[in-house]
């Protein structure tokens, strides 16, 4: 069959509240046109994030009710802790609430004032933790993930040379290698094998442990299998091993491909290191056999790990990724190709060349997808990334001007994904019209989560 399915039926629906288009004028102008502050029951297609956001299976839900909420030496932990051995390899397991706990537990053990850390490109929480150490943290992208139009297959990978750079400049003081998979500030690009087995190597020869950020490592593996030579006949379980036996290390979100809407965990080799992080989690997060999360969800991430890496699950969910981009593409909307793994990039700079980086076209189109069929989507450019002062002007544009549609996990359908197809190309019939946006008012930092802004005056003609 040429037909991609989703492999699921519905056994309990949510329902979404229609709005029409006026009501979302006045719902965006009371929210100071920040899509952050719109209540969710607002949206329509909610694309904001794939972050905690997707379906639980009944066999998850059947986990959650198995639950054993023992403070110390649960069943479920010892269900949780088996299944990211099996999963990663790695021995040693250390439960936290979410991914950034992780992120705050390693690098308080290996971060610190002057220390340099290499990443791909960090991710937001990734680059805050580390920065919080007092560490630099280094992004160190290969030159092809510059080319939104490219279609290079493994845009996520670190920049070789550049890793050698550094590690021959910064020597002792860099305690770690991190690379992310997918590269999510990156535009959810994977990272090949082969690159990854390069940067083990560059590690090897410096001395280097090298970790990975592993919160979309079922996205990656799929990817692999699909764009690197000789890996389609492999499963996605013997891919991870390979990718994860390179690894000292690994910080996860169980939001992402975990498959929950809330968990995370770091996982290591080196017991020693492992001893010093449970007195650390036990300060801030919980005892060792549960962290910062509940019995019935460490049930519902070990069984999450599974249906994970099921060849049906990535391959619809790629499907109906790829399906969406393709489409675009061909109607000569600018989006990022190839498709990433669990999200949309539209590129805002070619699809409102009209607009400077500082009247923010990210945003601006972000607001036309709202108000054209109630879609939720993020800026990821200058407004997110970019330097500015409100008062003057003055400041630094972001690399890239994009908005991303994130696809929560098993949660929309493919008549959901041809109605964001269809407010996207009636936004493109219109775009001339479109004016910018400035800041009304806006925090020093992580403006976009509570900044004000305003609609500047139309300029260009209407099409
Ligand atoms: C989401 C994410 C994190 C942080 O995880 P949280 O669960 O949101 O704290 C870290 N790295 C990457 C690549 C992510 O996508």
């Amino acid at each position: 069959m040429k037909t991609i399915i989703e492999p699921f039926r519905i056994k309990s629906v949510e329902p979404i509240r229609m709005t029409t288009r006026a009501e979302r004028e006045r719902l965006i102008e009371a929210a100071h046109l920040n899509l952050f502050a719109l209540h969710a029951d607002d949206v329509l297609i909610d694309l904001l994030t794939d972050s905690g956001t997707g379906a639980m299976s009944s066999e998850q839900w059947a986990a959650v009710m198995r639950g054993d909420e023992s403070y110390a030496g649960s069943p479920s932990w010892y269900r949780f802790e088996e299944a990211v051995q099996r999963v990663f390899g790695l021995e040693h397991v250390i439960p936290t609430h979410q991914g950034r706990a992780a992120e705050h537990l390693l690098f308080g053990e290996l971060g610190g004032p002057g220390k340099v850390i290499p990443n791909n490109t960090h991710f937001d929480t990734t680059r805050a933790n580390a920065e919080d150490t007092g560490a630099v943290a280094l992004d160190l992208p290969c030159g092809e993930s510059l080319d939104t139009a490219s279609d290079f297959p493994f845009k996520g990978n670190m920049d070789l040379d550049a890793l050698r750079a550094a590690l021959v400049e910064h020597g002792d003081a860099v305690p770690l290698v991190m690379i992310t998979v997918t590269n999510n500030a990156g535009g959810g690009q994977p990272v090949s094998l082969a690159n990854l087995r390069a940067v083990k190597a560059l590690c090897d020869e410096f001395g280097k442990p090298l970790y990975v950020d592993a919160c979309r490592f079922a996205e990656n593996a799929y990817l692999i299998q699909q764009r690197e030579p000789g890996q389609r006949e492999r499963s996605l379980e013997d891919i991870v091993r390979d990718g994860f036996a390179l690894a000292e290390g690994c910080t996860m979100s169980a939001k992402k491909d975990g498959m929950v809407n809330i968990g995370g965990f770091l996982a290591v080799r080196d017991a020693e290191l492992a001893r010093r992080l449970r007195e650390r989690l036990v300060v801030t997060e919980g005892f060792a056999t549960y962290g910062g999360m509940a019995g019935r969800d460490l049930e519902a991430v070990a069984q999450g790990l599974a249906e994970v890496l099921r060849p049906e699950y990535q391959e619809y969910r790629h499907a109906s990724i790829r399906y969406v981009v393709e489409r675009l593409h061909e109607r000569g909307i600018p989006v990022v190709r190839p498709a990433g793994g669990h999200a949309i990039f539209l590129d805002a700079k070619r699809f409102l060349p009209h607009l400077p980086w500082h009247q923010f076209p990210g945003q601006a189109l972000a607001i036309e997808l709202y108000l054209e069929g109630g879609v939720r989507s993020c800026e990821i450019g200058s407004l997110m990334l970019g330097a500015t002062d409100p008062a003057t002007g003055a400041g630094k544009p972001a690399a890239r001007e994009l908005v991303r549609l994130a696809i929560p996990r098993r949660t929309y359908t493919q008549s959901h994904m041809d109605y964001v197809l269809e407010v996207v190309e009636a936004v493109w019939q219109r775009r001339d019209a479109i004016a910018g946006v400035e800041i009304a008012e806006a925090p020093p930092v992580l403006r976009h989560f509570t900044g004000k802004y305003r609609r500047l005056a139309a300029q260009g003609a209407a099409r």
